[in-house]
């Protein structure tokens, strides 16, 4: 059973239509489980961008989830889509980082296009059921924390922008059919819609990394590319204002991420613990066993709650970038203790290919990082504690 009582609880707790709600994560976890979960080690192992994944998810609906139905959208509430995203996460974590990926630009779409940009890219293109791919790209060689400081250039020649720069370790831009691409104008960092076939646009090197080897980490360069102003989203100067409520979505699902991870390392453990036999029985039996696997659990239901109180939030109140912060350092973190007891939980084993955990560590190292580093995380909420 993919989608756990947990979640439903969560659901119910907070929605008078969690039957049906229910009822439709239940669904998603079944097709998590039986087409998605299957090919997650390959993927991996072979480094292979989960396309065929993807077009099943797509198929699913479930990129759809949070959208507005006028942009063929399921228009049902956030909670849902990070429990969707959740056991997308605990059968494929790289699966599931291309939909965070792909609703945080959706979401920017959604939120800073003018009506003929959501119609186009939204609808038309597909990006909101997952018929297009999108990449996200702000961080450059210099600068990740301090994006301020960016140094790629969009110079206006009349209607036009010219664009040039590097961008580097971006998810996956060499598959993605439309960049939301963050670069410096006269009046500020402003925010511009670069489809993939701009001349110019270079995926340059690809970077070998830990985990989520199902992306390929790149640097992009961006060699005097022209777009159009239509192309530009929303007001120029305003980039890195819009940024902030993109990664407040982003923060939310990739923190879901974190906890569909922990999820698969604790049901695995949980497995091996009654299999496994030392000194005449099940480890599972000897209590320094079961304070790991105790705390694991706790630590998951804790993150799990954060997350649901975030996203529950979204939309209802204008400032949860605290709360979303919480969530997604508390998640984050958790997910690499768990993953760090899963392996010691299965010894020897859990450090060799053959078990998945292993895997699950890698992947969740990522998510301290991505998207706002811990300590960057942490800064803020203190912050908005002090204001
Ligand atoms: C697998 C992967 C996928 C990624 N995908 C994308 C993507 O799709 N698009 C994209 O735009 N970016 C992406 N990134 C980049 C990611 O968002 C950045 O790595 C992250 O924001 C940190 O920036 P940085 O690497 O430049 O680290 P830096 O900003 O150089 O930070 C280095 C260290 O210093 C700390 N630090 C920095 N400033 C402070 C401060 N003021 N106080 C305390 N500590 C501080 C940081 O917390 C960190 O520990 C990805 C990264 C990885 C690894």
């Amino acid at each position: 059973m993919y989608y756990i009582r947990e979640q439903k609880n969560i659901i119910e707790m907070l929605y008078k239509e969690a039957e049906e709600y229910n009822l439709i994560l239940e669904s998603i976890g079944n097709f998590a489980e039986k087409e998605i979960f299957p090919t997650a080690k390959k993927v991996d192992e072979e480094e292979i961008f989960p396309r065929q994944s993807l077009e099943k998810v797509s198929k699913q609906g479930i990129m759809a989830i949070p959208f507005p139905a006028e942009y063929n959208g399921l228009g049902l509430p956030f909670p849902v889509y990070i429990n969707a995203i959740e056991m997308l996460a605990k059968a494929c974590a790289n699966t599931a980082l291309q939909v965070s990926v792909q609703g945080m630009v959706c979401e920017g779409i959604r939120l800073f296009g003018n009506e003929r940009q959501k119609n186009e890219l939204l609808k038309e293109k597909g990006l909101v059921e997952g018929r297009s791919l999108a990449a996200f790209a702000l961080t450059e060689p210099c600068c990740g924390s301090d994006a301020r400081s960016i140094q790629t250039k969009a110079e206006r020649l009349g209607n036009r922008f010219i664009l040039n720069g590097t961008k580097t370790l971006i998810t996956s831009p060499g598959e993605a059919d439309i960049i939301l691409l963050f670069a410096g104008t006269d009046k500020g960092i402003s925010s511009f819609i670069l489809p993939k076939e701009t001349a110019g646009f270079k995926v340059a090197k690809v970077i070998p990394k830990l985990g989520f080897r199902g992306h390929s980490l790149s640097e992009v360069h961006i060699d005097n590319c022209e777009v159009p102003e239509e192309n530009l989203l929303g007001e120029e100067g305003k980039g890195l204002e819009y940024a902030k409520h993109i990664l407040n979505s982003g923060r939310m699902t990739i923190a879901a991420i974190a906890v569909g991870i922990a999820q698969a390392a604790y049901e695995k453990s949980l497995s091996y613990s009654k299999e496994r036999k030392a000194f005449g029985e099940s480890i599972s039996e000897f209590q320094l066993v079961q304070e790991k696997l105790a705390n694991m659990v706790t630590e998951i239901n804790a993150a799990r709650l954060l997350i649901s109180y975030a996203a529950f939030l979204k939309g209802k109140r204008k400032n949860i970038a605290s709360e979303v912060s919480q969530a997604k350092v508390f998640a984050s973190e958790m997910a690499l203790r768990v993953c760090d007891n899963a392996i010691q939980i299965h010894g020897g084993y859990g450090y060799t290919d053959e078990y998945d955990i292993h895997r699950h560590w890698r992947d969740a190292r990522l998510i301290t990082i991505g998207e706002g580093t811990s300590d960057i995380l942490r800064l803020l909420i203190a912050r908005l504690a002090l204001k």
